[in-house]
């Protein structure tokens, strides 16, 4: 019996798990932890380089026809207003959630900062006020595309897409060879990243077990309450809203939205990178939610880059709770202060793994805390990262099937061809 994607993805998330169990027991100096340590990271390294090393002419052709796709159908304004009000939509309750549960649940009550001074003395935050980081994104965003394909800078390679699949668009059908070319360059980067899945099960597990191995358990005892509350939130808006939403403007289900995108989820939770999983997701949406190749080339990338719910909340949650860790009383308009840097926090953060931590830096000085208190959030970080990157991560699945199904009506699906399952 052979079997399917979905099935080898899971069992080897679950092996990972209890090898990642087993190898956390051991001491820290037992052969077998070092070389199983050693034997995860090469296996889930090379799983991540694998996707990292498609992403980059993924992304490009893909927002290239996506732009050009949209426009041809004469619906490019609808996409793209549906997809930012969407993404701001879910971003907005996404910090509601979060300022509210750190309100209701005080996580930080009764503990002090003084137990982490040892921690504190030993990290150096990156100061970066408000107006520089501004002025550092904004400026960002424009880069020799060259530099930016060379260097995966995939926010700048973002832009410099849309500017081009924009001026193609404009061009009408002055350059049908590099029209044709973008089309085939993201379904030859299909079928790379459709090859590639087939590790996926070897690297999840490998990834997970090194994961849950080198967790600071001691850490995460103390921080416990916090990590709950996180942790907590976090998944009612994974579980809950998300999917509701997804129900009431498009009509498919939890258990649809649960299967058809596992591989991402997993993935997601593997990496701890929406970058990384990125091949996938725009994989699994057409493949497993046949939404059309244009809104996906458009919303996926986008949304990998920009639409981070999990971020967003977590932000929010985290700047309450070190202000009441130096007990610090938030007043509502610090508290208002505090969601809106969070979103555009979540904005700034690329998807990578502890993003969210140098942008945090922004978001507690906005209040005027101690931006060096991130080092209470480091140790706690990993297993946070990992579950909010997949929130994230089905922020921008859910995001596509939305404006595919508000705006896309129109657009041409082609499965057959993008199915590179084999
Ligand atoms: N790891 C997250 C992501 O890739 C970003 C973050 O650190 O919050 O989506």
């Amino acid at each position: 019996m052979r079997l399917s994607m979905n099935t080898q993805i899971l069992l080897g998330a679950l092996t990972g798990t209890g090898l990642g169990l087993a190898l956390g027991v051991l001491p820290d100096d037992a052969t077998t932890r070092v070389q199983g340590l050693y034997l995860a990271g090469l296996i889930g390294g090379i799983f991540v380089a694998l996707l990292k090393m498609v992403l980059v002419p993924l992304v490009f052709s893909s927002i290239v026809v996506g732009v050009a796709h949209l426009r041809q159908h004469g619906n490019i304004r609808r996409v793209w207003v549906s997809t930012l009000l969407f993404y701001l939509l879910t971003v907005t309750i996404a910090v509601i959630l979060g300022v509210s549960a750190a309100n209701l649940f005080r996580p930080g009550a009764g503990m002090h900062l003084d137990m982490f001074a040892d921690a504190l003395a030993g990290f150096e935050a990156k100061q970066l006020p408000f107006p520089d980081f501004v002025q550092q994104f904004l400026t960002g965003l424009f880069k020799n595309p060259f530099a930016a394909l060379a260097s995966g800078d995939i926010v700048a390679l973002v832009v410099f897409a849309l500017i081009l699949g924009v001026a193609l668009v404009q061009a009408g059908d002055r350059y049908p060879v590099i029209n044709r070319g973008m089309e085939e360059m993201q379904d030859l980067s299909l079928r790379i990243v459709g090859a590639i899945m087939k590790l996926a099960p070897w690297g999840i597990a490998a990834l997970l077990a090194r994961l849950i191995a080198t967790q600071d358990v001691a850490l995460l005892e103390t921080m416990a309450r916090f990590v709950a509350v996180v942790l907590g939130t976090t998944l009612f808006h994974g579980i809950v809203v998300l999917p509701c939403l997804l129900w009431l403007i498009a009509r498919v289900s939890p258990m649809k939205l649960w299967r058809g995108g596992r591989e991402s989820f997993l993935t997601a939770l593997a990496t701890s990178s929406s970058s990384a999983t990125m091949p996938i997701t725009m994989r699994v949406t057409q493949t497993n939610f046949g939404v059309s190749p244009a809104t996906v080339g458009f919303v996926v990338p986008v949304g990998t880059t920009m639409n981070m719910d999990g971020t967003a909340l977590y932000e929010a949650a985290a700047a309450l709770f070190i202000a009441s860790l130096v007990g610090i009383e938030l007043s509502t308009g610090q508290q208002i202060v505090v969601c809106i840097m969070s979103m555009l926090a979540a904005v700034g953060a690329p998807g990578i793994p502890s993003a969210g931590m140098v942008t945090m830096v922004m978001v507690l000085q906005s209040v005027g805390l101690p931006a060096e208190a991130i080092a209470i959030l480091l140790p706690i970080d990993r297993i946070l990262d990992a579950v909010r990157t997949v929130v994230n991560v089905e922020g921008d699945i859910i995001g596509s099937i939305v404006v595919d199904h508000v705006a896309g009506a129109d657009l041409p699906r082609n499965p057959a061809n993008l199915d590179a399952r084999g």
